[in-house]
């Protein structure tokens, strides 16, 4: 058993294998009957107090999340039965802005504790938003380098411009590949002794126990602003699974959910292991809904985990639906025209997903989990709605800022040669 700090400061254990909590807290009724009567800071603290009490007091952590949680989390009824939370209101419109700055600053009080003798080596693989919220979140942060891989041309123009434009201690490789293809160098970098020896590397992706865990909070956001008679179905739309796993943890805790709904793209691994029983990897394809382009989801074992390895129980609790993107632009465009609500294509996943677990469950409602902004998406969501959308300011500056990328192939040898010019 290790600690929650150095649980976060190692990202992933030296064997390749994820961090699990060694208990799972369980949640006061009092607290779940309460949640409408709490603000986003106070249930986050209730939440993530059990994770983070021997490492920071009470009001530390009530000061950290105040500093993390600066922006809002609102649920909106798109119709009778569906409703959306939305999660992309943070500083680059998507749902890891919040796990990326509640990890960033964890390691900053850790800093304070004890002066680091290394530089620390934040490494991310990134299939479209994570890379964006790591640069964000640990910009300029004192004896931090941040290096993301990205597939080159399979990332939205804007999340390009958001993982290429920050500079100074934020880098961003261009790969000649797949996510999976950046997933992979990232994870035997982590395995590197030299690497390990040379740097404090820390991962930031949704492995890490720190990103992860936060995310609980979501589910308590979106139950705080329920006014249902039943617990919802909540849809998630996942591509490495740290979102929907952190909503099965908080459900392991107390949570009441009607059921999880693992919302997917084309990317069928997950989908298929519900329907078969057997979890079969494969390579990744590329979809509208580029984030979730993922073939071998890392944190599918927590699932797993959280179950005790049984299917049957698992399956009990949760159904996955795969959703094709002529489905996401046909639900982007019936969306907007009947109840004017504009999804982006990762939400349109959740909200088709949903919309066919509700056509098997009459009567039931739900919550999608809306992960990214529609204008993050603009042309995909354009084309859908055959309207333009106006892009709001921040964005049009990001969108004139020079791109500097490191363009690379995919081999080990030359993305480590590179590493060290950048970060010595
Ligand atoms: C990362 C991301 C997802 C997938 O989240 P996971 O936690 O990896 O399953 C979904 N939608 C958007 C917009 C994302 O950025």
């Amino acid at each position: 058993m290790i600690s929650f700090e150095d649980a976060i400061v190692k990202g992933q254990a030296p064997d390749g294998g994820l961090y699990f909590p060694g208990t799972i807290p369980q949640w006061d009724k009092r607290f779940i009957s309460d949640l409408n009567k709490l603000t986003q800071v106070e249930i986050a603290q209730y939440i993530l107090k059990p994770y983070t009490c021997e490492f920071l007091s009470d009001n530390e952590l009530k000061v950290l999340l105040e500093e993390v949680l600066t922006f809002n989390f609102p649920l909106q009824q798109i119709n009778d039965s569906i409703y959306s939370l939305e999660l992309f209101h943070g500083p680059t419109l998507a749902f890891k802005d919040l796990g990326a700055r509640f990890l960033s600053r964890l390691l900053q009080e850790k800093d304070k504790r004890e002066e680091p003798t290394k530089q620390r080596l934040v490494l991310v693989a990134t299939s479209g938003d994570t890379g964006g919220a790591v640069a964000d979140a640990f910009y300029e942060m004192a004896n931090t380098s941040v290096v993301i891989l990205y597939p080159s041309g399979k990332v939205s123009p804007l999340q390009e411009k958001q993982l290429t434009t920050y500079g100074k201690n934020i880098h961003a490789f261009e790969m000649k590949g797949d996510f999976d293809d950046c997933q992979r160098l990232v994870k035997r970098a982590f395995q590197d002794p030299y690497l390990q020896e040379r740097y404090n590397l820390t991962s930031s992706n949704s492995i890490n126990v720190g990103r992860w865990i936060v995310q609980q909070a979501y589910y308590a956001f979106a139950l705080s602003q329920w006014s249902g008679k039943h617990p919802p179905a909540i849809a998630v739309p996942s591509g490495n699974f740290g979102n929907l796993c952190a909503g099965l943890l908080a459900s392991k805790s107390g949570l009441p959910a009607k059921q999880f709904i693992a919302a997917c793209n084309s990317n069928a691994v997950f989908t298929d292991y519900i329907r078969t029983g057997k979890f079969e990897p494969k390579a990744a394809v590329a979809t509208l809904s580029n984030a979730m382009d993922v073939g071998h989801p890392n944190n599918a074992v927590r699932i797993f985990e959280l179950y005790n390895h049984n299917y049957a129980a698992l399956k009990n609790e949760m159904s996955s639906y795969s959703i094709a993107d002529a489905t996401v632009t046909k639900t982007i465009h019936d969306v907007y025209i009947k109840h004017h609500y504009l999804l982006d294509p990762h939400s349109a996943v959740a909200f088709a997903a949903l919309e066919e677990w509700i056509d098997c469950n009459n009567g039931h409602q739900g919550i999608i989990m809306s992960t990214a902004h529609p204008y993050k998406f603009q042309e995909t969501v354009e084309q859908a709605i055959q309207e333009k959308i106006n892009t709001p300011k921040p964005l049009t500056s990001l969108m004139q800022k020079k791109k500097i990328s490191f363009p690379l192939a995919i081999d080990y040898e030359s993305f480590v040669a590179k590493l060290e010019v950048l970060c010595n």
